[in-house]
């Protein structure tokens, strides 16, 4: 199994666990290195959001507990960038490109914060069209990795969470496989996040199996992430992970480097 994690959300933004506690868990399963990942600050000002000034604390802790935990584990300053929150002002070492709202008339809706409120969402805003929801989904994501210097794309099919969404729909499948063979071009490192499996809400991780066929033929890549917001799911279904990657054709590279600061990461390709 991978020694490592991406995608890691603390009490900063909408995790259960603080830093220290991740590292700890991090350190316990041998990992070799643990990026942070907390929700930017955004106009919106959701509740998983961090707040400007939590923004600054979140940061200088994580990087004072990089130097304590220097030589027992790397531990990574990176944040997930929502497409609202424009160009943060902030050296992170790493930028997971993330949706998490779509906005219409200056309002913001969540995508993933509950099966109703999507529901809500689509009916509101798109007149109950899911295809049209995915279409508006899709192009705010390409725009955000196109507009900002992102190193992985996280979730790439999340509007899917509360399998409402048509995925079987030729319209929806055009829709994010145009989305992936743009993105690639700006950000070729996509996450195979195993979040929503952690919460009870999917089989399968995202992205699923289409879209990692897309994904290889336009020559991106994955890095598997758990998402994780409790620490005792650091590596939910890594291992499962694993096996589903190699089945759709990809093969494991470790030691390999994910931006100009980050080595020594397990990458499929
Ligand atoms: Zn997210
Ligand atoms: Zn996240």
């Amino acid at each position: 199994m991978q020694k490592h994690n991406f995608h890691t959300h603390t009490r900063y933004s909408d995790g259960h666990d603080t830093p220290r506690q991740m590292i700890e868990e991090a350190v316990s399963r041998g990992f070799t290195a643990l990026g942070f990942s907390d929700h930017s600050y955004a106009w919106f000002e959701s509740y998983y959001s961090m707040s400007p000034e939590g923004t600054q604390r979140c940061f200088r802790e994580i990087r004072a507990l990089a130097e304590e935990y220097r030589g027992v584990i790397d531990v990574w300053c990176g944040i997930e960038l929502d497409g609202e929150s424009g160009i943060p002002t902030l050296d992170y070492d790493y930028i997971l490109a993330a949706v998490h709202e779509i906005v219409r008339r200056g309002e913001s809706r969540p995508i993933d914060s509950g099966e109703e409120l999507q529901r809500k969402l689509v009916q509101d805003l798109f007149g109950g069209s899911f295809i049209d929801f995915t279409k508006v989904y899709f192009e705010n994501l390409t725009e955000h990795v196109m507009r900002n210097k992102t190193d992985i794309v996280a979730h790439v099919d999340l509007p899917t969470k509360y399998s409402l969404c048509p995925e079987e729909d030729p319209r929806y499948r055009d829709a994010a496989r145009e989305a992936v063979r743009e993105i690639v071009k700006h950000c070729p490192l996509f996450e195979l996040n195993t979040g929503a499996i952690a919460r009870g809400l999917r089989t399968v991780p995202y992205p699923t199996p289409f879209l990692l066929d897309e994904i290889r033929a336009a020559g991106g890549s994955l890095i598997i992430n758990s998402d994780c917001h409790y620490r005792a799911k650091l590596t939910c279904w890594f291992d499962e992970a694993e096996d589903y990657l190699t089945a759709h054709g990809f093969t494991r590279h470790d030691n390999q480097r994910l931006n100009g600061r980050i080595s020594g990461v397990t990458i499929w390709r």
